[in-house]
């Protein structure tokens, strides 16, 4: 454990993998994406921790996760940047055929995150789309539509921990195999802010540029 987080030692292909056994399961399972700042949040958030601590997956997405795991003798080999993990998942789904309902960030972004998913990976079925500024009165609304869409995957951009809070309430009721708390990615996916260069990235100084 990190700091008291389990993170698991997964790539992001055998993430992906393990998401599609998820999806033939039909049972509602939560995955997080847990950098830095999520496991620091969770020393202060009984909550979160024991979010974390039940989820079925967590990845270890940041060099400072990376770095801390190893420390804590986990053999973690390789950093699953949500983005990234996101980004696989989507490009397995358009072959697989598996459909994705987006979930939060500010009107008009999911939406466009969404499109331009299918004009990446062709053939990508989206479930639905929805923004993530709701009231309380609109939720039952909300998961009442991700069930009839019958969706396989459901990426939750609601940033860290309400997205994981959000799911936690929700993800029985719900009932979709795969729900990801996916924090800023759709932003990213929707070209509004724009991820670190790629030698950032490679080097885990992506944190730096944010
Ligand atoms: N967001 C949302 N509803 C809220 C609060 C935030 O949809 O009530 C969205 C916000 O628009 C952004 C994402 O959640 O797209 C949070 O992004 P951030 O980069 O802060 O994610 P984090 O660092 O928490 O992973």
């Amino acid at each position: 454990a990190v700091l008291g987080v389990e993170i698991d030692s997964v790539t992001i292909t055998e993430a992906v993998d393990l998401l599609e056994k998820f999806i033939a399961e039909r049972k509602p399972r939560l995955v997080a994406t847990a950098n830095a700042e999520m496991v620091m949040l969770a020393q202060e958030d009984a909550e979160l921790s024991q979010i974390l601590n039940s989820a079925a997956l967590v990845v270890p997405d940041g060099a400072g996760v990376v770095w801390a795991a190893k420390y804590n003798g986990i053999p973690v080999r390789e950093r699953v940047a949500g983005y990234d993990l996101v980004q696989a998942l989507l490009a397995r789904a358009a072959v697989k055929g598996y459909s994705i309902y987006f979930l939060g960030a500010a009107p008009g972004i999911a939406d466009k995150a969404a499109q331009l998913s299918v004009r990446q990976y062709p053939g990508l079925r989206i479930a639905g789309v929805r923004n993530g500024y709701f009231s309380a009165e609109e939720v039952p609304g909300i998961i009442g539509d991700i069930k009839a869409k019958q969706a396989d995957i459901l990426l939750v951009a609601l940033g860290v921990p309400k997205q994981e809070k959000w799911l936690k309430a929700n993800l029985a009721q719900i009932g979709v195999p795969v729900a990801i708390g996916v924090g800023g990615s759709f932003d990213v996916m929707a070209g509004v802010v724009s991820r670190a260069p790629l030698w950032m990235q490679k080097t885990g100084l992506e944190w730096l540029y944010r």
